[in-house]
């Protein structure tokens, strides 16, 4: 099993109004808008820094504690 990373980035998909402000400050180009509808967060590249949580006008991002685990 990998570690990814210790914390990831979760959006609230329902709340997310898509503006795209939490892409802009991502370092690892970890987000996406997906159809225009809300944001996605990649997990294999988002390393919990909490940068889009800070940024986003709707607050809809939680970072959330990990590790989590990928299988090999
Ligand atoms: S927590 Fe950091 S790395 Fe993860 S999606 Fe947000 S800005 Fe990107
Ligand atoms: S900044 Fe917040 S509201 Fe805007 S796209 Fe990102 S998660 Fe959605």
């Amino acid at each position: 099993m990998k570690i990814l990373s210790k914390s990831v980035a979760r959006v609230q998909q329902s709340s997310c109004v898509a503006c795209g402000c939490c892409l802009k400050v991502c370092p690892r180009q970890a987000l996406n808008i997906w159809k225009g509808s809300y944001a996605v967060v990649d997990q294999g590249l988002c390393v919990g820094c909490g940068k889009c949580a800070n940024e986003c006008p709707a607050s809809v991002i939680d970072i959330l504690p990990g590790p989590r685990l990928r299988p090999p």
